[in-house]
């Protein structure tokens, strides 16, 4: 027998941990599929997938097979060496986009970091030291670190840090005269999410993607497009810009990809990928073998008709389902998103109230997410069972009915 583990709590939580997030009030400690236990044994429906990561839901058995074979194996070798499970993945990943070349890395924000200092070489080596302005949509979210933080559009998160990077401008998303405008031969690079993801789960325009598409043609920009969140089935195609038929320069792609494991990658043109020559760039988990066999597992389930068709079919019954449940009480102004990435944006009513919905449905055993303080967000797994799916709009339709009764208009 081993020591007894000590025993913590949510409470601890107050004293060890950094106080930068404010976590629900209790703690899981296990998971299965769609499903969620806490310390007490309170079962959860899960439907907001780890913020959009677990993509396979939870301890989905491939990806458990494929991290204890690997773990049995080989955990890391450091990039002096390559290993088996990189290169597999990449080729997958290559294969599968337009990609030619893969940078692997740890986190969405690595990603982006990757895919902005790549376009400001390729700028620099081939049109010199004045090409370097990055411009970025309004309310996008493209990471943490000072220099994605700066490129997202969301100043509450940027403010207070220090002198900001220069050469990073903001326009309104989805409007393409007013990038058209900001652009010029100074432009190294453009940084789009397809859907913006955590400003409210709003999918760009067509017609506003192929503008973007010519006009970084037109200057010789990259097109980064920024599908940390929006990757990896999550739209019904693998990715989605397949969706809008817009082929980027450059994507970044996290979060679901390791299906709760740490891992994302950078993935560009060879034309592109020979301007971060050997020392130019590195980290030194990025191509960790056990994270990326795990990917290697998840791209394997997820880039299949079956599942990609299935992501589809369920994204439209829940935002079908969601539109009837918020119907009679005039909750939501509208229902929006692609694939299983749903936003359900509150009505004029209850203006802002998302936060409050989201924990009475956590009352009534179910995780939802929120994205800004006026939309409701779901991403759960893509492979969702029916029964699961229903079972959390049934707790969904109870937590709506406590949440009008204690916020109803008067
Ligand atoms: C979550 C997210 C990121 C940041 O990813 P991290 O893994 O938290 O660094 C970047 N871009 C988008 C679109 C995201 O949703």
């Amino acid at each position: 027998m081993s020591i007894q583990e000590a025993q913590v709590s949510r409470a601890d939580f107050d004293q060890v941990m950094v106080p930068n997030y404010a976590p629900a009030g209790f703690v899981p400690v296990r998971g299965l599929g769609s499903r969620l236990w806490d310390q007490s044994g309170r079962e959860l429906i899960d439907l907001s997938g780890g913020i959009a990561v677990n993509s396979l839901g939870h301890c989905h058995p491939a990806l458990v097979e494929a991290l204890t074979t690997q773990a049995n194996k080989l955990w890391h070798v450091s990039n002096v060496f390559t290993n088996e499970p990189a290169l597999r993945l990449a080729r997958k990943l290559t294969d599968a986009t337009f990609a030619d070349r893969v940078f692997f890395s740890n986190s969405g924000a690595e990603a982006n970091e990757a895919a902005l200092k790549l376009a400001r070489r390729v700028a620099h080596d081939r049109f010199g030291d004045d090409k370097y302005e990055i411009i970025s949509a309004l309310n996008s979210f493209h990471g943490r670190t000072v220099f994605t933080v700066n490129v997202g559009g969301q100043p509450k998160y940027s403010e207070g840090f220090g002198p900001r990077p220069a050469g990073i401008s903001h326009v309104k998303f989805n409007d393409l005269a007013a990038i058209e405008a900001m652009m010029s031969e100074r432009t190294c690079a453009v940084i789009l999410e397809p859907i913006q993801g955590e400003s409210g789960v709003l999918p760009a325009d067509q017609a506003y993607l192929e503008g973007v598409r010519a006009l970084c043609t037109k200057y010789n920009a990259l097109l980064i497009f920024d599908e940390v969140q929006s990757g990896m089935g999550r739209s019904g195609k693998l990715f989605a810009h397949q969706v809008y038929g817009v082929i980027p320069d450059v994507l970044t792609t996290a979060k679901s990809l390791g299906g709760g494991f740490p891992i994302s990658a950078m993935l560009t043109t060879e034309e592109y990928a020979k301007h971060l020559a050997v020392g130019t760039h590195g980290t030194t988990f990025g191509g960790n073998p056990l994270a990326c066999a795990v990917g290697e597992a998840v791209l394997d389930i997820i880039n299949t008709p079956d599942v990609l068709a299935g992501v589809v079919e369920k994204g439209e019954y829940l935002r079908q389902r969601l539109r009837e449940l918020g119907a009679p009480h005039d909750l939501f102004e509208l229902v929006r998103g692609k694939g299983l990435l749903v936003g359900a944006v509150m009505s004029p009513a209850y203006k802002d109230q998302a936060a409050a919905l989201m924990a009475a449905a956590e009352r009534e055993g179910l995780l939802v997410l929120v994205a800004g303080p006026n939309v409701i967000r779901l991403a759960p797994s893509l492979v969702i069972e029916k029964a699961d799916l229903d079972e959390g709009l049934a707790r969904f339709e109870r937590a709506i009915a406590s949440f009008v009764a204690q916020h109803a208009p008067a």
